[in-house]
């Protein structure tokens, strides 16, 4: 179990079920209980639950609905965490990375998902829309034709990828000739970001 008011970030093991229940701005899976978000651990002792309470203070253009632009930084099956980028006037700058942007699995398309890690990659831009907006966390849904992967980066080399002729669902690279599948938005290539 994690000391109380230890600084934990998403994705953080914060104990066992065994030891007390999922809280507010934690999750539960396989019976271990993990941070859904950056923040404070402590543990609520009347209800005996954890609970990860934080401040998380958000630029103006983010509001539920918008759409905006991101980096993928990590990806599990069921989720994938995306650091939002402000972009205006062709300048960008990271959002402060104290606000983390989560893309559920359930989120990602309208068609059935069996694992995020087949629909996006590690460094890939994307542009989603804000499905909720509170203090723990930003929920982001690409689930609509114009969402997902704008600019795709070969796992193997690195190099940015294009879309595939042959199957637009997946896409080349050029230089290695490998083929991946993304979850790609209908202006792949052609955001400039
Ligand atoms: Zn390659």
């Amino acid at each position: 179990m994690q000391d109380d008011n230890k600084l934990v970030f998403p994705g953080d093991l914060l104990g066992a079920e065994e030891e007390f229940l999922s809280g507010k701005g934690t999750f539960e899976k396989n019976g271990k209980i993990y941070s859904k978000s950056v923040g404070y651990f402590s543990l609520d002792r009347s209800n005996h639950s954890a609970t990860v309470t934080g401040q998380a203070s958000f630029p103006a253009f983010q509001r539920t609905g918008d759409v905006v632009f991101g980096s993928v930084v990590l990806i599990r099956d069921k989720m994938v965490m995306i650091d939002l980028i402000e972009s205006r006037g062709g300048r960008k700058r990271k959002v402060p990375n104290f606000v983390t942007a989560i893309l559920r699995i359930s989120d990602i398309d309208r068609r059935y998902v069996d694992s995020a890690k087949k629909e996006f990659g590690v460094a890939d831009i994307v542009k989603v829309k804000i499905k909720d907006l509170n203090e723990y966390t930003v929920d982001l849904t690409t689930a609509f034709p114009d969402l997902g992967v704008v600019k795709g980066y070969c796992p193997r080399c690195r190099h940015e990828m294009q879309r595939d002729k042959r199957d637009p669902s997946k896409l080349k690279c050029a230089y290695c000739g490998k083929l991946d599948s993304r979850k790609v938005s209908a202006d792949y290539g052609n955001v400039c970001i």
